[in-house]
């Protein structure tokens, strides 16, 4: 079976298809941490649906949530109507809101993946502010519709300006450990308060607490704080998009909670839908400008995604996962320090919690203006491979796909972590070799 399905999804599927290019594996069954193919073989899944599955795969409190609503006879699609497992996800979500947004907070339920809810936060700050332009930083990712495209890569897009994120590794500003942020978050002022700039005042910002498919790179807790003064002393709102890092991910319930910043929006994905589709933005009362109809969508009301997504909520919040995130990804990040010391291809390795990377680059090419050995992209594809060999799922991420990622489910033990890691090292050591 295992061959065969592989051959017809090569043959039928899009060119575009990509995980299934560099995972060549059927999955069949999986729970928490495993993940077993059609060919019996059993794999530790570091790629957790791109960061989705906070509690693994198939978590009993998942399942018996997500049974307990098609047990009850409640409707499984009724449009953006109120109902009480809606009402019980908003309950919980709210529970969890971050300072002073809990006090005051409205939600949009978008759907059904981040970029919807990208682009609601979009159109929102549009309607709300009457201006057109966006602010959005190098390396980011927001989805793939037009408009959190736009936002996304590297090219420039209509309308949207590129800012510097504070890259350290691969610094911009050429002072790599040293002030990048700070020089970052000059260039950003500089460029607004520009009037020749030709930078139109824009309806909002955008930003990622810690990049996630830009290649693992956490923003300094100041620069973020300097982005939320530059944005309200301008009275533009500052959209922070939590898709990637929500959820306990980075050792805080939102990874908004290390620098204490106060988002005007808060993009919603991935994690908050327990395993199932489900987008939301959440965002201070005084924007909710939408009239009715202003922003619809048949699926913005799945009742198996608000079931698990509480259930996920309410098991990550009552069990302390945040802060188990945080401690045992300090612990990896240190073990992965240890092997950049052991292997010259190791360039750089960071993360906050259990959103952790590795770059890989060429050490026999000289440095660049950066002071950082260009990436190596084939090694990183040859350590996935290899990585694969031994039973271990990891993803590539970064500009130039040199990043190896870890984002293991909140839920893994400390003899899994020190397995994955194991495999890891061995797998560096043979792709080198
Ligand atoms: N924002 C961030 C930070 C993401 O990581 C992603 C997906 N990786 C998205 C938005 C887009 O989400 P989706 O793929 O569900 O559209």
């Amino acid at each position: 079976a295992h061959e065969g399905i592989l051959r017809r999804q090569s043959l039928r599927e899009s060119a575009a298809r990509t995980y299934a290019r560099s995972l060549p594996i059927v999955p069949v069954r999986a729970r928490g941490l495993t993940i077993e193919g059609a060919d019996g073989r059993r794999y530790l899944d570091c790629l957790s649906g791109a960061g989705t599955l906070a509690l693994g795969h198939n978590h009993p409190v998942v399942l018996e949530a997500i049974r307990t609503v098609l047990d009850s006879g409640a409707p499984l699609h009724i449009l953006d109507l109120a109902t009480p497992v809606k009402d019980a996800f908003t309950t919980e979500l709210f529970a969890t809101l971050p300072g002073k947004l809990a006090e005051k907070a409205r939600i949009q339920f978008c759907g059904p993946a981040g970029t919807d809810a990208v682009e609601a936060a979009f159109t929102l700050v549009r309607m709300a502010t009457g201006q057109d332009g966006l602010l959005a930083f190098s390396g980011a990712y927001h989805g793939m519709t037009a408009d959190a495209l736009a936002a996304s890569g590297g090219a420039r897009h209509n309308g949207v300006t590129r800012l510097p994120y504070p890259y350290d590794y691969r610094c911009p500003f050429g002072t790599g450990g040293g002030r990048g942020a700070e020089l970052a978050a000059r260039w950003t002022e500089n460029l607004l308060d520009d009037e020749k700039s030709g930078v139109p005042r824009p309806a909002g910002m955008i930003v990622e607490p810690v990049q996630g498919e830009g290649g693992v790179i956490p923003a300094p807790d100041g620069w973020l704080r300097r982005m939320r003064e530059i944005t309200t002393g301008r009275r533009i709102p500052l959209i922070v998009d939590e898709v990637q890092t929500g959820v306990g991910r980075t050792g805080t319930f939102w990874a908004v909670e290390h620098s204490g910043i106060v988002p005007d929006v808060l993009v919603l994905s991935k994690a908050i839908g327990g395993s199932l589709p489900l987008a939301v933005i959440v965002y201070r009362e005084e924007l909710d400008t939408w009239q009715p109809g202003a922003h619809a969508g048949t699926f913005r009301g799945n009742q198996l995604a608000m079931a698990a997504g509480r259930a996920t909520l309410a098991y990550v919040r009552e069990n302390g996962l945040a802060r188990r995130a945080g401690e045992l990804g300090a612990r990896m990040l240190a073990r992965l320090s240890g092997l950049a010391a052991s292997y010259d291809c190791i360039g750089d390795v960071r993360g906050r919690g259990l959103m952790l990377g590795l770059e890989l680059v060429d050490r026999e090419a000289a440095t660049d203006a950066t002071g950082a050995h260009p990436p190596a992209p084939a090694l990183a594809a040859a350590v996935q491979r290899a990585c694969l060999d031994r039973g271990l799922i990891v993803e590539l991420g970064g500009r130039h796909a040199a990043v190896v990622r870890l984002l293991p489910p909140l839920t893994i033990t400390d003899e899994q972590a020190d397995a994955v890691l194991d495999r890891l090292a061995d797998a560096i050591a043979a792709a080198i070799r």
